[in-house]
């Protein structure tokens, strides 16, 4: 079979391996689309530090269940599922308080759970193999352009999750990056809340998409942003600034929006430091959170959503044998959505 392998410092290749067979308690799931995440740009450009050479990329992965393992009892052949992101053990304290995005056994102090594309061979090949428990069932929802909520919906649905008690109506929520997660964060607020959603992005066509998808106002980023959402806002602030970029300007832009007891949520990987200050002058009882995945919780929620026409991923196909056009293009920016790879 054919999988897209982040095979030496900076360079994805298409490789041929042997189909790979579902060990016990496993399931081989028969790919349908496999997300491409900005996470994957920044896997290549870890270059050297790349620890994991050979690993086959893709976390975003859905498809039909293809062959069932020893023991496994919990899938059907032919069945349609999505991979979860976050392969937790489900057994350790994280786990059983609900927080499995902060596993103790797959995940640790500075690094977070193992996961397909990530630690274990992903889903940007014809097969992936998945821990029975971590495929879910999509019911009617078409494998193909499922993959993305399993990271693109989920990452946002916990971040969002994290600050609902200042989702009240009335409320400001700053959206910053409309890219694959943006898009999914600003319609879950939507389907979620009744708060006023202003999103912030360098590039006009994703501020047109925003508006597509309901934002109530939209800013391209300079050095009077800030201003502009204090003004939109009685000179309060955002209650709630989700940062899907994370590079130094939006996380400055993050600090100077938030209201009083407001909720940052530091997503994006982007390198930014947020500036947390003691000075009396400083807006009082911000709450800053860097949010990684999302929980199993959360990722039925992203499905319940999904299940009810509130939430859907907009996409573009590549085949898998295009991946480096699909790489090249998310790079350019020139994804609107999300780019999914079909075998
Ligand atoms: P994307 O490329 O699809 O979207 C990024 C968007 O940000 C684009 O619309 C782009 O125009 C916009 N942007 C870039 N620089 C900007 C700036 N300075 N100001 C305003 N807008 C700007 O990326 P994505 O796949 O949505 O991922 C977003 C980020 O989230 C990446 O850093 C990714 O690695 C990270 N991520 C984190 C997690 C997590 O668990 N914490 C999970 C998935 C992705
Ligand atoms: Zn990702
Ligand atoms: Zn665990």
């Amino acid at each position: 079979m054919r999988a897209v392998k982040l095979s030496s410092p900076n360079t994805v290749t298409l490789e041929e391996v042997d189909v790979p067979e579902p060990g016990p308690g496993e399931v081989r799931v028969k790919v349908a689309g496999a997300g491409l995440c900005h996470s994957d740009l920044h896997l290549v450009d870890m270059g050297d530090e790349w620890p994991a050479f050979g690993l086959t990329l893709g976390h975003e992965g859905a498809g039909t269940v293809d062959k069932l393992g020893p023991g496994v009892t919990a899938h059907k052949e032919g069945e349609p599922v999505i991979v979860n992101l976050v392969w937790s053990c489900g057994e350790c304290r994280a786990c059983v308080e609900g927080r499995d995005n902060a596993c103790e056994v797959t995940g640790g102090r500075d690094s977070f759970p193992t996961g397909p594309g990530l630690g274990a061979q992903g889903s940007m090949a014809d097969y992936i193999i998945v821990p029975s428990r971590h495929a879910l069932p999509l019911g009617d929802i078409d494998p193909v352009g499922a993959g993305p909520l399993t990271d693109a919906a989920l990452t946002p649905m916990r971040a969002i999750n994290s600050v609902r008690d200042r989702l009240t109506p009335g409320a400001t929520v700053v959206i910053i990056g409309i890219g694959g997660l943006g898009h999914m964060g600003l319609q879950i607020v939507k389907a979620i809340s009744a708060a006023t959603v202003i999103c912030v992005d360098m590039d006009e066509k994703k501020l047109e998409h925003a508006k597509e998808l309901g934002a109530d106002e939209t800013f391209t980023p300079d050095a009077g942003t800030a201003a502009k959402i204090l003004a939109e806002t009685g000179g309060y602030g955002a209650d709630v600034v989700l940062d899907f970029v994370g590079v130094q300007p939006t996380v400055d832009l993050a600090a100077g929006a938030i209201a009083p007891e407001g909720k940052v949520r530091l997503v994006g990987l982007g390198g930014g430091k947020y500036p947390a200050s003691a000075e009396i002058s400083a807006p009082w009882g911000v709450n800053i959170q860097r949010s990684y995945g999302g929980t199993r919780e959360d990722l039925l929620q992203v499905l319940a959503l999904a299940h009810a026409g509130k939430i859907k991923i907009d996409y573009v196909t590549y085949p898998l044998d295009r991946f480096q056009q699909a790489f090249d293009d998310l790079r350019a920016g020139k994804i609107v959505g999300r780019a999914i790879l079909v075998p």
